[in-house]
C-alpha cells in the first residue's frame, strides 16, 4: 500500500501507511472526546492526502453521527433532550452529534431523513433545512427556487431594512436604517425561530398581484399602491450621528464649542450658523439641509502669525465646525453632550431623515426577486377584485419564468391563506406544509387553489380576461434609496494634481464620461461634443510652448514676458492642452526624460 501524507492545518506532518484505519481511529478518538471535537479530518484518496484541520475560522455544521445505518440520536434521547436532562453540548461530548467542516463533509454521506438511512450513511441532518445558512434560512420553501435566486436572497437580505436593534434610540451609530412597522412574515422557516427573527423583523407583509400596468413595471420595476405607502408601508429613518470633541493642543491651546465670530478664519455664513445656541450646538428637532452647521467649533490658528501694531501676536481662530454632510438632510434627533476619555467635551448630534418610499427605491422579496419602484397609482385607479381588495404591490409576470423562483409563488399562496386563516404558515424548506395543505386551505375560504383571482381594472372599471395571480408575499425594503444617489453637478470642486473634477457625490463630483461614452460620441462623429467633455469641461490647460525646442516655457506675469528656461527669449506659442498631459510632461522630466513638442500650424 502507498505511503499517504499527513497534513495539519496544511503542514505535512508525517505519513501513514493505512489511511483509512487512521481517519477512523481519529474520528473515534473524537467522537469519545480524547482528541478536542474542533478537530476535522478528511482523506482525498485520489491525491493520497489527508488533511487535518484545527484552525480558527472554518465554517462547521452539527450533524448527527450515523453508525451502520442506525441514527445515534435515539427517541430515548430526544426524550431527555426535550425533558431537559440532557443540553446540546452533552450531544456532542457524548458523540451523537458532531461538527464537520467543508472538508471532513468530501468524506461524509449525509441523510436527509431518518426513514432514508442506509448502512452507507455517515450522517443525518438534525433538519434538511439546517443545510442553509442564516441567511438563506429566511427563505420560505428555497427548496423549489433555482439555486441562483437563493444565492441572490442570501445576500439580500443582509441590505433589508428592520429593527436592527431595539435601543436604536440611545445609540449613536454613525448610519443606521430603521424600517417602521416592520411585521412577522406570515410566511415562516424553523431557521427564524432560531434565529429569532421574529423578535428583530426586517420586511412586510404585501399583498402582491403578478400582472404588468401600463408598462411601469417592465424590467423588474414595482407598482406600489399609493394608499398603501401613505398608511405606513416601506416607511423608514435614516439617522446619521456627527460629533466633535473639545481637543486641546501641545502649549494650552484648545478647540471650543461656540457661536463662532465673523472673525474667525473660514467663517461661513450667518445663515447656516442660525440654529445654534451660544454653546455652540443646534436644538433638537431643527429641520436641517446640507451645509448647515450642528455643532459650532472653534479651534487655535496653525501657525503663530499676525503680528499686530502692538507687537503681539493677534490669535485669529481657525472655523472647525462640524456640518451636515453634502446632499443630505432631515431632522436633528438627539444632541448629547458628554466628554472623552482624556475628559475634554464631547458633542454628538443625530440626524434623523424620513423615507417614505419614492421612485428608484429598491425592493426585494425572499427569493431573489429583486426590483424598483417605478410607478405609485392612487388606489382608485389600482386593479381590484369582487370583495373591492387592491394589492399593495404589483410584479411583471415576466419576473418568474426565466427565473424559476417556485419559492414565491408558493410562498404568496401560503401568505393568502395564512392570512385567511389567521395564522402563520410554516414555509421551512423540505419540511413545510405541503402545497396541498395549503390548497385545502384556500379552497375553505373559498378562494381558487390556483390563486387567481378575477380583477377589474382601476380605470376603466372593465374586468381583465386573464385572471390574475394575487397572494401575500414578504418584501424587504432594501437600503439602496434615491435619496442617497440622486445627484447632479454643473461646476464643482477639481482635484489639485490632475485639475480633473472630483469623483463620487459625496465629494461634489462629476459624473463621468467614460470610455463607452467616448466611443459613442466617436461613433457618432461629434467630435466637437467629445472635445467639449473630455477637455473644456475637464481639465483645459493653456501652455506655453517655446517654438524653438518644443519644451514647455514660462511666463512671467510681473516683468511681462515670456522665456524658455533652456533657449532664452524666444518665440512661444500657447497649446490647448489637458493637465493630465501637462503632468505626464513633468513626471517624464522627473524621470530624466526630455520630451518637447513639435509644433505645426493649426490645420
Ligand atoms: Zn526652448
Amino acid at each position: 500500500m502507498a505511503t499517504v501524507k499527513v497534513y495539519i492545518n496544511g503542514k505535512l506532518i508525517g505519513t501513514t501507511e493505512d489511511p483509512e484505519a487512521f481517519v477512523e481511529e481519529v474520528k473515534a478518538k473524537r467522537r469519545s472526546n480524547e482528541l478536542t471535537n474542533e478537530l476535522n479530518i478528511t482523506y482525498y484518496e485520489e491525491n493520497k492526502e489527508v488533511f487535518i484541520f484545527t484552525d480558527p475560522g472554518r465554517a462547521r455544521r452539527p450533524l448527527v453521527i450515523v453508525e451502520d445505518g442506525v441514527s445515534k440520536l435515539t427517541d430515548e434521547i430526544i426524550d431527555d433532550v426535550v425533558s431537559g436532562k440532557l443540553k446540546w453540548f452533552d450531544l456532542i461530548h457524548n458523540g451523537i452529534i458532531e461538527y464537520i467542516d467543508a472538508e471532513e463533509e468530501e468524506n461524509a454521506y449525509i441523510a436527509m431523513f431518518e426513514e432514508d438511512l442506509t448502512p452507507e450513511h455517515t450522517h443525518l441532518e438534525i433538519d434538511p433545512s439546517t443545510m442553509l445558512g442564516i441567511c438563506a434560512g429566511i427563505i420560505p420553501y428555497a427548496n423549489h427556487n433555482s439555486s441562483p435566486r437563493n444565492t441572490m436572497e442570501a445576500g439580500m437580505t443582509k441590505q433589508a431594512l428592520g429593527l436592527y436593534v431595539s435601543n436604536y434610540n440611545l445609540r449613536t451609530d454613525t448610519r443606521a436604517h430603521l424600517l417602521h412597522q416592520p411585521q412577522m412574515p406570515v410566511v415562516k422557516t424553523k431557521s427564524m425561530e432560531s434565529t429569532e427573527y421574529d423578535k428583530r423583523p426586517s420586511g412586510q407583509n404585501f399583498v402582491v398581484a403578478i400582472l404588468s400596468y401600463q408598462g411601469y413595471n417592465m424590467e423588474d420595476a414595482l407598482v406600489m399602491n399609493k394608499a398603501a405607502l401613505e398608511r405606513g408601508l416601506g416607511r423608514s429613518s435614516f439617522f446619521r450621528s456627527y460629533e466633535a470633541s473639545e481637543r486641546r493642543y501641545p502649549g494650552g491651546q484648545e478647540d471650543h464649542f461656540e457661536y463662532p465670530e465673523n472673525m474667525v478664519r473660514g467663517y461661513r455664513s450667518e445663515e447656516v450658523y442660525k440654529n445654534l445656541d451660544e454653546d455652540g450646538l443646534i436644538n433638537p428637532e431643527v429641520t436641517v439641509n446640507s451645509g448647515d452647521v450642528l455643532i459650532g467649533k472653534t479651534s487655535p490658528p496653525r501657525f503663530l502669525e499676525d503680528v499686530d501694531e502692538f507687537g503681539t501676536v493677534a490669535e485669529r481662530r481657525r472655523e472647525t465646525s462640524v456640518t451636515v454632510r453634502h446632499g443630505e438632510h432631515g431632522i436633528v434627533d438627539k444632541v448629547m453632550l458628554t466628554e472623552t476619555i482624556e475628559g475634554s467635551k464631547l458633542a454628538k448630534v443625530k440626524v434623523r431623515d424620513h423615507r417614505q418610499p419614492e421612485y428608484g427605491d429598491k425592493f426585494a422579496s425572499r427569493h431573489g426577486q429583486k426590483g424598483v419602484l417605478g410607478l405609485i397609482v392612487p388606489q382608485e385607479n389600482m386593479p381590484f377584485n369582487e370583495n373591492g381588495m387592491c394589492p399593495d404591490l404589483m410584479i411583471n409576470p415576466h419576473a418568474i419564468p426565466s427565473r424559476m423562483s417556485i419559492g414565491q409563488i408558493i410562498e404568496m399562496l401560503a401568505g393568502k391563506a395564512g392570512c385567511m386563516e389567521g395564522k402563520r404558515i410554516d414555509g421551512t424548506p423540505f419540511t413545510g406544509v405541503p402545497e396541498e395543505e395549503i390548497k385545502r386551505l384556500l379552497r375553505e375560504n373559498g378562494f381558487e387553489t390556483h390563486g387567481r383571482e378575477q380583477l377589474y381594472n382601476g380605470i376603466t372599471g372593465e374586468r381583465f380576461k386573464a385572471e390574475i395571480f394575487v397572494g401575500v408575499a414578504y418584501y424587504q425594503k432594501l437600503h439602496h434609496m434615491t435619496s442617497d444617489k440622486v445627484y447632479a453637478r454643473s461646476r464643482g470642486p477639481v482635484q489639485v494634481l490632475t485639475r480633473q473634477p472630483t469623483e463620487g457625490r459625496a465629494r461634489e463630483g462629476g459624473l463621468r464620461f467614460g470610455e463607452m461614452e467616448r466611443d459613442c460620441l466617436i461613433a457618432h462623429g461629434a467630435a466637437l461634443s467629445l472635445k467639449e467633455r473630455l477637455l473644456d469641461e475637464s481639465d483645459k490647460y493653456e501652455a506655453l510652448i517655446c517654438g524653438d525646442c518644443g519644451r514647455l516655457a514660462v511666463r512671467d506675469k510681473i516683468r511681462d514676458r515670456t522665456y524658455c528656461s533652456i533657449c532664452g527669449e524666444t518665440e512661444t506659442f500657447p497649446v490647448e492642452i489637458s493637465y493630465a498631459f501637462k503632468l505626464l510632461l513633468d513626471e517624464l522630466k522627473s524621470l530624466c526624460i526630455s520630451p518637447n513638442l513639435v509644433l505645426e500650424d493649426k490645420a
